[in-house]
């Protein structure tokens, strides 16, 4: 399943082949290790790894780490062991930090052609005189220091001379261009902090927009992939390239954000998640991370299936993240085994069915996928429904068991519920129920019909596990006013302890199955223990959503 169509990018790198401007395509994916990736950043993922692909060419794993105070190295493996999971190799891997040397020399080439000049003014001073869309930037008055003074304080800024904040190097292009990327924008700073890759042998740190078209050329990248937000800065990307005289000329081009419904993928709002312990860790199932959606039971097929489908656009749009659920259960469907689980358990004694007697039933793996052949269910005197599968009082329509009725136990017997068992408070214990062995699941049985199948468990030698359900980790109806950790949903974890088919007994960490009635679930990597498996929701089997 391939959607090239819509893809503008595409048919720019066609464009350029076609013409010779470019031999063979050089890509990267260049995250900054300040957290976990999430599924906005999968859309960058593919669409980098996939490109190159296509046509033969190369794609950088390159770590954007430009800025020490927030990186950190547990987040470099992290992204690592992300991209291989969703099916990528890189070719070449670097950091930015390796390029430091080279960026210096180069902003020292920028200073002697009267390019660049140190500025002591503060943050805040450069802010309010950089101007508006309406008004021009005011000058400052250190941009005019000569050549000489700029390469000693330069110097003296790298060698540690000054606090931070103290002094900045700044490009000297137009404080009265209409774009105000161009506005003498800041390419160094001092920051005294150790780095996670060069430690301490810097205190001055190249910002994004010198930095990032630097170490595109540097690798020869032919294409620079970024998200629409740095449309504008395009002048300042090719200004930096051809006044550091740069040997490969890299080209930048725009592509439209992935966003989601109800969902918030800024690093700062799931950090602040993490930190403040709403979620357990990145990975935490709620998370639309790619570690999180990995625990909850997401293929690595499913996501890249997903941004395939979203397509490659000019503008940001919100995608519903339904669709995500979708692909999973796409790619789910003639993959999971099915089995039968009950998630709130209710007791079932079949009063005619002899005491010792203990039956092994057939039943397929995987009806859609026969090849995946047959498992045996135990069926006994005593087995466990699901509580929503009895009412004492249903209303009219309700087909399932309530006393008097006949329902199909699925893969087994019709069964007929006699009496409700109370415990002291009047709650429902345990219903008695008879079966009809002519009714057997397979022999044939077409005396009559009943309008409820509901699924079971054999009580003596079903597994008792753990089951996790999932629902959004922010409130569909959030107040706007509100911060966002105000707009949590209470309810988006919820923990059962039921029972699944004792053949389930040697399932693995990310195993996953259908769950009859109930969907899709997966092994939990970091809360199954030998005695007990934990079972996290994927999806729900159905939804409203349609492609
Ligand atoms: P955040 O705002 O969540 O911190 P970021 O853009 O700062 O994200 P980076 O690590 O710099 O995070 O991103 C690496 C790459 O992933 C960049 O090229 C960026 O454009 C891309 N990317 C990040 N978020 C999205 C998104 N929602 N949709 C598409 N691409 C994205
Ligand atoms: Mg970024
Ligand atoms: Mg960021």
């Amino acid at each position: 399943m391939e959607n090239k169509s819509s893809n503008f990018i595409r048919n720019i790198i066609m464009e350029d082949l076609k013409a010779g401007t470019v031999s063979q395509i050089v890509t990267r994916f260049p995250p900054e290790p300040n957290g976990y990736l999430h599924i906005g950043h999968a859309k960058s993922i593919c669409l980098n790894f996939e490109l190159a692909d296509e046509f033969k060419g190369k794609t950088n794993l390159r770590f954007d780490d430009t800025n020490p105070v927030k990186e950190d190295a547990e987040y470099v493996e992290a992204i690592k062991e992300d991209v291989k999971w969703l099916g990528f190799e890189w070719d070449g891997l670097f950091f930015a930090s390796e390029y430091f040397d080279e960026m210096y020399r180069r902003a020292v080439l920028l200073i002697r052609k009267g390019k660049a000049y140190v500025d002591d003014l503060s943050a805040e001073e450069i802010r309010e005189m950089r101007g508006t869309l309406t008004e021009p930037g005011k000058e400052s008055p250190y941009r005019n220091r000569s050549v000489e003074e700029n390469l000693d304080l330069f110097e003296r800024m790298r060698k540690g001379e000054f606090a931070d904040g103290a002094k900045v190097l700044r490009a000297k292009i137009d404080m009265a261009s209409p774009n105000i990327n161009l506005r003498d924008p800041v390419l160094y700073r001092i920051s005294h902090a150790t780095h996670h890759n060069t430690g301490n042998a810097w205190c001055i740190y190249p910002m994004y927009d010198y930095a990032h078209p630097l170490e595109d050329a540097i690798e020869g990248v032919t294409h620079s992939l970024c998200t629409l937000e740095f449309e504008d800065h395009r002048p300042l990307y090719d200004w930096v390239i051809r006044e550091c005289e740069m040997e490969h000329v890299s080209r930048q081009y725009e592509f439209g954000r992935l966003n989601l419904t109800n969902t918030v993928m800024s690093k700062r709002f799931l950090k602040q998640l993490v930190d403040e312990k709403v979620v357990d860790g990145w990975d935490d199932p709620r998370m639309p991370t790619i570690s999180g959606l990995r625990r909850r039971g997401y293929t690595p097929e499913s996501i890249r299936n997903f941004v395939r489908e979203v397509g490659v656009s000019k503008t940001s749009g919100t995608v519903d993240a339904r669709m995500l659920e979708h692909f999973v259960r796409e790619d789910l469907k003639l993959k999971a085994p099915r089995t039968m689980a009950v998630l709130r358990p209710l007791k079932v004694v079949i009063t005619n069915y002899p005491e010792d007697q203990v039956e092994m039933l057939d039943a397929e793996v995987n009806p859609e996928n026969l090849e995946m052949g047959i498992r045996q269910i135990p069926f006994s005197r005593e087995i466990y429904i699901e509580q929503d599968d009895f009412m004492e009082n249903p209303p009219s329509k309700y087909f399932r068991l309530f006393p008097g009725n006949e329902v199909r136990l699925k893969h087994a017997y019709f069964i007929t519920c006699n009496d409700v068992i109370k415990d002291e408070q009047g709650r429902v214990k345990e219903l008695h129920c008879t079966y009809d062995p002519e009714t057997k699941s397979g022999s044939g049985f077409t005396g009559r019909k009943v309008k409820g199948t509901i699924h079971w468990v054999d009580a003596k030698q079903a597994l008792p596990v753990e089951f996790r359900l999932y629902d959004s980790l922010l409130l569909e109806d959030k107040d706007e006013e509100k911060s966002l950790l105000d707009s949590l949903n209470p309810n988006s974890l919820e923990i059962l302890q039921g029972f699944v088919e004792p053949n389930m007994k040697d399932a693995k960490p990310l195993d996953k199955f259908q769950f009859f009635r109930h969907g899709y679930f997966s092994v939990d990597p970091k809360y199954t223990t030998p005695e007990r498996i934990v079972f996290n929701q994927i999806v729900s089997l159905k939804s409203s959503f349609e492609l």
